[in-house]
């Protein structure tokens, strides 16, 4: 497990959690979810949306859910080997040995797609939980995730989450291309479902992949997706990348896989304080500052908009943008909230498009001197917030008070 945090910050972490290579030939996945690790790290002091990640949230990410397996697959003979290397199933075949360990998850084990022949590709195992890789990594999930799902018993379909539960999990596949939301084994929508799909779409927005209901696509019992939800209540995706199979060529997964699935999760990693609330509100992008007008000030402006949405199945209204407000710290980090420094003003004079450019001026002594983050939040007019958004702003303490201009980053 790769774990990225800030370690010198010790209090409340809402958690990402994405796992690579459940299945082993899936080859891409591990290194898209690498690439992610290494920019996001990259990223600290530099990137503010990454240092905010870093700093506020808990990053876990399984790079290789299937070690065995993927050793097999990364020999050309047997590169086509899905399962787990199980040698008490079907240990005579070459790459039909093992477990489906997609299949293998408490969740209506036993269910559609999945098979108790040991030498088919999708062979559940004997029992829920029989492989050392489901069982470990869920005794890791119920470890770092808060159980926010009061379910009545396994497998209860409609108990729904509080919109304000935290945490997010995602399960990297190929070469489904989709944002796959639970339920996956019944077309029954979840409980929490339209807020799933407005999450999904704007995982699409980044990285193309359709947004649906996991079942739509073909229904899978004892999947990993629709366990994590229905026992935690935190959203639960398999994101399926695309290609044209699990080994597409370099150029193909430079050009047009691994830019908009890394965007994603850089996304999917923001919004993990409130997942089910968040993406139905108003995007910060752009976040800039410069000096303010006056000594010691800061002007920060930003873009707002209301309406990026992949196409994907559903539909997600969108809205003026009505306000954002700027913070000296972030909202979930420190305990009671705290008062926003600013409201920021549409430049346009007026809060009425879904689009809006905006600006505020931080006035000499409300920020703390040194290099520090901003942080913008947009609401909707229908009351919806949005993720938030950093900024950096240099303040130079010996020069504070003598009528110096903070620089802006
Ligand atoms: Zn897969």
């Amino acid at each position: 497990m790769l774990r990225i945090t800030n370690r010198a910050n010790t209090g409340f972490k809402p958690v990402l959690f994405v796992q690579a290579a459940l299945h082993a030939r899936e080859y891409f996945t591990a290194e898209t979810v690498t690439r992610f690790a290494e920019q996001l790290v990259a990223g600290y002091g530099t990137d503010p949306d990454s240092t905010l990640v870093i700093d506020h949230h808990d990053v876990h990410l399984l790079l290789v859910a299937n070690p065995d397996g993927r050793k097999v697959a990364e020999v050309a003979a047997t590169r086509a080997q899905r399962k787990n290397r199980n040698q008490n199933y079907c240990a005579a075949g070459t790459t039909t040995v093992g477990v489906d360990l997609n299949r293998n998850y408490a969740w209506n084990f036993g269910g559609p797609g999945s098979s108790s022949t040991p030498c088919n590709d999708v062979f559940r195992g004997p029992t829920a939980f029989s492989e050392p890789e489901t069982t470990a990594i869920t005794a890791w999930l119920r470890s770092v995730f808060t159980d926010q799902r009061a379910e009545t018993s396994l497998g209860d379909r409609t108990t729904p989450v509080s919109v304000d539960a935290h945490g997010f999990y995602i399960d990297v596949h190929s070469n489904g291309a989709g944002n796959w939301f639970p339920w996956g084994d019944t077309t029954q929508l979840a409980p929490n479902g339209a807020r799933m799909q407005t999450l999904a779409r704007k995982l699409e927005f980044f990285n193309g992949y359709e947004a649906i209901q996991g079942a739509l696509t073909g229904v899978i019992g004892g999947a990993s997706d629709d366990f994590v939800f229905g026992t935690l209540g935190v959203p639960a995706f398999t994101m399926e990348l695309g290609g044209s199979d699990f080994w597409p060529d370099c150029a193909t997964y430079e050009s047009s896989i691994a830019p908009g699935t890394i965007a994603s999760l850089k996304f999917a990693a923001r919004v993990v304080h409130a997942p089910y609330r968040v993406p139905a509100g108003p995007e910060i992008l752009s976040v800039a500052t410069a000096p303010g007008g006056s000594p010691g000030s800061v002007t920060i402006t930003a873009t707002v908009n209301d309406g990026r949405y992949g196409a994907g199945t559903g539909p997600e209204p969108t809205q003026p943008v009505q306000g954002v407000n700027v913070y000296a710290a972030l909202p979930w980090s420190v305990s009671p909230p705290p008062p926003a420094i600013a409201a920021m003003t549409a430049v346009d004079g007026a809060f009425d498009e879904v689009e809006e450019a905006v600006t505020a001026t931080i006035p000499a002594g409300a920020l703390a001197p040194g290099r520090r983050l901003v942080y913008l939040q947009a609401v909707d007019s229908a009351g919806n917030p949005g993720p938030v958004s950093a900024g950096f702003v240099d303040i130079d303490p010996a020069l504070l008070g003598n009528g110096f201009e903070p620089v802006g980053r």
